[in-house]
């Protein structure tokens, strides 16, 4: 008999998630991770729990990201009670502020798409947005306010995430790097190790993030690539409520005592999985952030860093099942994968454990690029969502 009725590839927020739900349901679950758990892009991101589309690409993400956005309190409630550990949530909200000279026209196209998705963003007069932050710039055009909106200190979010989970019973082998899934008979049985040890169990969930596609076994590869995003974080004495963004970039306060912590981001760069900051990168992002807040021009950097985003060819989701009894994938969540972790979890649980989901997820059908390369020898082709080809992210 197998050790484990489960085996989730990966701890990062979006496995350690799943791992978490599948034990509390009383199934034994093995977490297996490559390196230190939760040290990749969940580590990197900027916490931004954000459910408006980044670009045209990601609007069929919007309900997904609202239902996902939904869950949060409660999801941040029960692994702060679990692990007794905080997770930085908060709900101040964001401010968009547009320095385009037809600023005002952009501004009532966005909140007429935004109210069209159901997200209530409401237009704020520049005046309004420097009273509710008084460090804003000056040279603002336009302001759009998501009350909504909330952020997270995601790295403190993953160090709970993981302890609750390991409260909850899930087994976590760190440092064991999974090279192959093992097909028998049509059906997944469990996973081979690089050291060529295996681990057996009746399901196999796949959260692997940006290194999904490396995975052996899964007919065809899983279509997914890094994206690097660079950071980097301020000591400020300007503190701020808000996350704080334009078209280029954002700053994300962090909870800290003293003088703020402000996470800046980022740039959208496919470098293959070369993780080196770089002065190109950094610079854009400093410079966005005193755009932004000027006085940030004297705040000490503190740290930066950088970390891949798992994109897939129409930047959405790989979920569901993946046309073999007995394996599960949960990746590809690129810019969103923060936000997107109660519900993805919440729709894991259900498949493995009811073999039902609440919400139809067939958009993010994993075999939706099988017909691209046979095999999965012939990479599917990936979608640009930068037309002006500017490298930075707004997400
Ligand atoms: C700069 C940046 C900013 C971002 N900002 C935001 C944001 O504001 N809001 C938001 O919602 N999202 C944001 N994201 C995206 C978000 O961070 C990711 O979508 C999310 O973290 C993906 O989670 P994951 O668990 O799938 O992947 P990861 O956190 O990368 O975890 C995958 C894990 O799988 C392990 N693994 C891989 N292959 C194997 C293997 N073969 N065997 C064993 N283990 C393996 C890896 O080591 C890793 O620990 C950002 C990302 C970046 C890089």
């Amino acid at each position: 008999m197998p050790s484990h009725d489960v085996i989730v590839i990966g701890a990062g927020l979006v496995g350690s998630a799943i791992a978490m739900r599948l034990a509390q349901e009383g199934l034994r679950v093995a977490l297996v991770e490559k390196n230190a758990p939760g040290r990749e892009a969940s580590w990197a991101g900027a916490g931004m729990l954000s459910p408006a589309p980044d670009s045209p690409a990601s609007i069929p993400l919007v309900p997904f990201g609202r239902a996902s956005l939904s869950l949060y309190p409660q999801f941040i409630a029960e692994i702060e009670d679990i692990s007794g550990r905080r997770a930085g949530y908060r709900t101040e909200g964001a401010i968009e502020l547009l320095f385009s000279a037809d600023a005002e026209r952009a501004l009532s196209t966005l909140i007429a798409l935004h109210h069209a998705l159901g997200l209530p963003t409401e237009p704020l007069p520049i005046d309004e947005a420097i009273k509710v932050e008084p460090a804003l710039t000056h040279r603002a055009q336009a302001a759009a306010y998501f009350p909504y909106e909330a952020c997270v200190d995601n790295r403190a979010l993953t160090e709970a995430l993981l302890a609750a989970a390991s409260i909850c019973r899930v087994e976590l082998f760190p440092a064991t790097h999974v090279r192959q899934i093992v097909i028998k008979h049509g059906r997944c049985t469990g996973v081979r190790t690089e050291n060529r040890s295996l681990f057996e169990a009746r399901d196999v969930v796949v959260a692997t993030g940006a290194f999904s596609s490396l995975l052996e076994g899964i007919v065809p590869r899983l279509a997914t690539r890094p994206i690097r995003g660079q950071m980097a974080a301020l000591r400020s004495q300007q503190p701020i409520g808000h996350v704080i963004r334009c078209e280029q970039g954002y700053i994300v306060p962090r909870d800290s005592a003293g003088p703020q912590r402000l996470v800046t981001g980022s740039t959208l760069e496919d470098a293959g999985f070369n993780k080196h900051v770089t002065a190109r990168g950094i610079e854009k992002i400093l410079s966005t952030a005193q755009e932004l807040i000027p006085k940030l021009a004297n705040a000490e950097i503190t740290e930066l860093w950088c970390g891949l985003r798992p994109d897939t060819p129409d930047h959405l989701p790989l979920l569901g099942p993946a046309g073999v009894d007995g394996l599960t994938i949960a990746t590809g969540h690129y810019r969103n994968g923060i936000l997107l972790t109660p519900i993805t979890a919440k729709l894991l649980r259900e498949w493995i454990v009811e073999k039902r989901v609440s919400m139809d997820w067939e958009i993010f059908n994993p075999l939706r690029f099988a017909g691209a390369g046979s095999a999965g020898t012939t990479a599917p082709e990936f979608l640009s969502d930068n037309p002006a080809g500017s490298e930075v992210a707004h997400k």
